[in-house]
């Protein structure tokens, strides 16, 4: 079988396709963004299967899984922190806003959504520049600062007007939203006309949810008529299928018969709200319900029929509070996932510190010597390195014990920790292995290394270790190297010299320091103390 696989072109356009394009058939879209992942995949190309598997958490919180969008969004964020994908970073950044307004929480909403509009750049796409401003907007909004929101809005339909980019029907439309929702009937009027004006002039239908959000501002704005032409063709629109869920019916009919009644058509605003409760209650949708019942308890007051309306205004009453905790209990399955990811995270993080440690002493190890040196040597002309050994330590294990062994180690580490962190705080002690340590001097240059290291010499000497190895003494030797003493400014031969100044400590007859200087002078700083 020879399957075909797109080129990174063509995969790049599809992902595109879904990413820059208001899509309402989010599970056909989920589905073609499985299989760009798997197409990305077959590529090997990493970056185009992070932008699909983004493309399908940004389907699933269209199909209401935020949990499950939580709990992916992480590695999507961290695979474009780590490769510094900027474009991408912003699309999470817009993803991880929406997952924490959707929580409630407008504060940590609006710091993600800052981030996702201050990380476009120049390759980010026109779409992206006008929907992230937008999305910046609404969320000023849900953190009750209307007026900044306005701002942004403004600033995002200039933009938009400027690149002729579709999105501003989408801003305008969210826009019009939030002005009705804070109260400024007015202004939210003055935006939803601009909405109309412009889908006109650019000969553009106007998609049904934005008809609704129109149609309920004329309603709030007691413009009966106008609201109920507006409905009328949201229901025609919709029914041709092309643009919304299915689901979204059942809101517009309660806003039509909103409309209805507000023109005294009370058997029509009836006729309009029964055909509403069949969608809700066939589809089991709780928040159209809601509104539902609400508009049945006002249509009958209307009618002057009180005792209805009082038994509807109950039932509204429940099924608000059944909806609320259902809310509740979808946004407590969110924080799980989110908190799930969020310990996975500081697991992976105390695993990844662990491994850079020694058991034994508590020490660096090895490893964190070769994550960090590379980077010091490239950047640190007075870097110095020592390597310390200790003396005769295998007769302390041999006459003592081993534990005794390994109890004089971590005091030794203990000492050159402490000692390190006084003389240079940039400083680090690792343990290599076995007996020996690695101590390094950043900004110290070997003459003054030598002083210090001479001084952690004295300090192991001088502890009182009669308590734990008897009458044994504790030493150690130790061989500096500075950057200048080794060829190529590397790792290897650096460690290399310094081990060599430490064989010559040890020849020399230990306990002491040894620099180069010293091999071209005399036999290390001796015992004196
Ligand atoms: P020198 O002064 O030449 O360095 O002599 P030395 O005895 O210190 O050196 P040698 O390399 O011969 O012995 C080191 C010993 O350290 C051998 C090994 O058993 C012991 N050792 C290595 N790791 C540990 C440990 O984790 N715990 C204990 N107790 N001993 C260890
Ligand atoms: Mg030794
Ligand atoms: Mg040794």
């Amino acid at each position: 079988m020879n399957e075909r696989v797109p080129d990174a072109e063509t995969l790049s356009a599809a992902l595109l396709a879904i990413e820059d394009r208001r899509s309402w058939d989010a599970r056909a879209e989920l589905a073609r963004a499985i299989e760009l992942e798997r197409a990305a995949h077959a590529l090997g190309d990493d970056l185009l299967a992070a932008r699909a598997r983004l493309c399908q958490i940004n389907m699933r919180m269209r199909c209401g899984d935020v949990a499950q969008a939580a709990e992916e969004i992480w590695h999507v964020h961290q695979w474009a922190v780590e490769h510094d994908a900027r474009p991408l970073l912003a699309r999470t950044h817009l993803v991880w806003s929406a997952i924490h307004l959707h929580l409630g929480d407008a504060e940590q909403g609006l710091e993600h959504a800052v981030l996702a509009v201050e990380l476009l750049d120049d390759d980010a796409t026109e779409h992206m520049h006008v929907w992230h401003r937008t999305k910046l907007a609404d969320a000023l909004y849900f953190a009750d600062d209307m007026d900044a929101a306005r701002v942004r809005y403004a600033q995002a339909e200039e933009l938009a007007l400027r690149l002729g980019s579709p999105a501003l029907l989408c801003l305008l439309n969210n826009y019009a939203y939030v002005e009705s929702c804070s109260g400024d009937l007015e202004r939210a009027q003055e935006v939803a006309d601009r909405l109309q004006r412009l889908a006109a002039e650019w000969d553009i239908p106007i998609e049904p949810a934005f008809l609704d959000t129109i149609g309920s501002i004329q309603v709030a704005n007691g413009n009966h008529l106008a609201a109920e032409r507006t409905m009328r063709l949201c229901l025609e629109r919709h029914a041709e299928g092309r643009w919304d869920d299915a689901n979204d019916m059942a809101q517009y009919l309660v806003t039509l018969a909103q409309a209805q009644r507000g023109l005294g058509e009370y058997d029509l605003a009836q006729a309009s709200l029964d055909e509403a409760r069949q969608q809700c209650v066939s589809r089991d949708l709780g928040e159209a319900l809601v509104r539902m019942h609400q508009e049945q308890a006002e249509l009958h007051a209307a009618r002057g029929d009180f005792a209805a309306a009082f038994a509807a205004h109950k039932t509204f009453f429940e099924a608000y509070h059944q909806q609320q905790s259902l809310g509740r209990e979808a946004r407590a399955r969110t924080r799980q996932a989110m908190f799930e990811t969020a310990e996975a995270r500081q697991d992976a993080e105390r695993f990844r510190e662990q491994a850079r440690r020694d058991p034994l002493t508590g020490l660096h190890n090895r490893r964190y010597v070769d994550e960090r040196l590379p980077d010091l040597i490239r950047t640190d002309p007075s870097l110095t390195v020592a390597l310390v050994d200790l003396d005769h330590f295998k007769q302390i294990n041999d006459q003592l014990s081993h534990d005794v062994g390994d109890k004089v180690l971590v005091r030794v580490a203990q000492v050159l920790a402490r000692e390190v962190a006084e003389a240079c705080p940039d400083g680090f002690v690792a343990r290599m292995g076995g007996e020996e340590f690695l101590v390094v001097l950043p900004g110290t240059v070997v003459p003054r290394a030598t002083a210090q290291l001479d001084g952690i010499r004295r300090a192991v000497r001088n502890q009182h270790w009669a308590p734990v190895t008897r009458n044994l003494p504790v030493t150690v030797s130790i061989g500096v190297a500075g950057l200048a003493d080794a060829p190529g400014a590397a790792q290897a031969p650096l460690l290399s010299t310094a081990d060599g100044h430490l064989y010559a400590a040890k020849r020399g007859g230990r306990d002491r320091v040894v620099s180069a200087a010293d091999l071209r002078g005399y036999a290390g700083h001796a015992p004196a103390a």
